[in-house]
């Protein structure tokens, strides 16, 4: 339908067909054979595309390069980063439906499955009348997290061979695995990457833009009880679970997810299992602020020192690992690149939307290891379940942001 990107929504269509779903279980990156055999093939299509140095680096990761065709060959070294996999949530012979020219108020059938996409159910449908829309079957996910997004820049890479009077630096593409387990980025090679700044394009709705993300750490408290028989065990045993029943309680009631939003931060239980003898808790601990994130570190810590202090012995063993940091906290020195995404799409008459993720992204890493990356919309909605759903204009869109972006890289 895209005259602008003839192959954006067939490519699209083809990829979701593809099963790429990660393997949290697995001990290897990639996590699944799926997700190497389709960035093998993505491989064969970015060099018939017409891209150059397609190459596979460490744990997978797909990199490819446009060179500049600015008159002095040089120009801005601008990076789209995307990925391969899909979420945790059936991926197996996916069965896309096309509805063309959505009303923006009618229930929509997936397939045969008896689910339904109901605006009274999801409000963020009213907001595509007039659209084209993709969706599944009822019986999968559609994956547009992440194919519409691999789908764009590829498009995008093929309308600017197409277009050599659009002018632009030297263009960097990679397609990775893995993001849905949180480890694809891990080892992103930066050097070898050789862009300036970066895009994840790999948000959510027309508009998204996002450049802050949670600072995110996982904390594991493993407590060591003394077990004796209950009808002798006055004054003699410490019951595991109920110490960490203790240790929860000593945590801020309200500084939970399902009491939080905006900038909010919190603590979030997401494993608990023992006995009298032993018990184990796990939490992601969650913040925006560099500060308050440490300072919730140093709350589990306390609280674990004094369960120990009450207990005589050491029977609370904690243990922190931090996962991801703040984005915001390098790009608010590297405003230029957000600039740019903001003005493509203002360009456009697209209204930027800037709130903080209240989450990571696979650009929380990237930054961090020194490539500054925000992450733009890809179109995506009810990402990760049967309800997901993207409309073609909006890639379109997303597309054409891409291509706003290079442009400004380059004047
Ligand atoms: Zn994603």
């Amino acid at each position: 339908m895209s005259e602008k990107y003839p192959q954006l929504v067939s490519r699209f269509l083809r990829y979701v067909k593809v099963d790429t779903r990660s393997d949290e279980d697995s001990q290897t990156v990639p996590s699944s054979p799926k997700e190497v055999q389709f960035l093998k093939d993505l491989a064969v299509e970015l060099k018939e595309v017409g891209l150059e140095n397609v190459r596979t680096m460490k744990d997978g990761y797909l990199f490819a390069e446009l060179p500049s065709n600015l008159p002095d060959g040089q120009g801005t070294k601008v990076g789209f980063i995307s990925h391969v996999d899909t979420a945790d949530f059936e991926s197996e012979h996916v069965n896309p439906q096309e509805v063309d020219n959505y009303d923006g108020h009618s229930v929509l059938e997936l397939g045969t499955s008896g689910f339904k996409l109901d605006p009274a159910v999801f409000p963020n449908l009213k907001n595509y009348q007039g659209h084209d829309l993709i969706t599944t079957d009822g019986t999968t996910l559609l994956g547009s997290d992440d194919k519409s997004g691999v789908a764009e820049i590829v498009s995008l890479i093929e309308y600017l061979i197409a277009h050599p009077e659009i002018k632009h630096g030297p263009v960097r593409v990679a397609f990775g695995p893995d993001e849905e387990i949180g480890i694809g980025a891990n080892n992103f090679d930066v050097a070898a990457f050789d862009a300036d700044f970066a895009y994840t394009v790999d948000g959510g709705p027309l508009g998204e833009l996002e450049w802050e993300t949670f600072n995110a750490a996982q904390a594991e408290i493993v407590i060591t009880g003394q077990n004796v028989h209950p009808g002798t065990a006055k004054g003699a045993m410490v019951n595991a679970l109920q110490v960490a029943i203790d240790f929860h309680n000593a945590l801020p009631e309200h500084d939970r997810p399902e009491k939080t939003e905006g900038r909010e931060g919190f603590y979030h239980l997401i494993d608990m299992a023992g006995t009298p003898e032993e018990a184990k808790l796990t939490y992601i601990i969650r913040d925006h602020d560099h500060d308050t994130f440490e300072n919730r570190k140093a709350t589990m810590t306390q609280i674990a020192d004094q369960l120990n202090k009450d207990l005589h012995k050491d029977r609370v063993a904690l243990t922190l690992k931090d996962q991801y940091y703040n984005m915001g906290d390098v790009l608010k020195d590297h405003q230029e690149v957000v600039d740019y995404a903001e003005e493509a799409m203002t360009d456009l008459g697209i209204k930027p939307i800037t709130d903080p993720a209240r989450g990571g992204t696979d650009g929380s890493k990237i930054t961090f290891l020194g490539l500054p990356t925000p992450n733009l919309f890809a179109g995506g909605e009810n990402m990760h379940g049967r309800y997901e759903f993207v409309s073609k204009q909006v890639m379109e869109q997303a597309t054409d942001v891409l291509l706003g972006i290079l442009q400004k890289a380059a004047k």
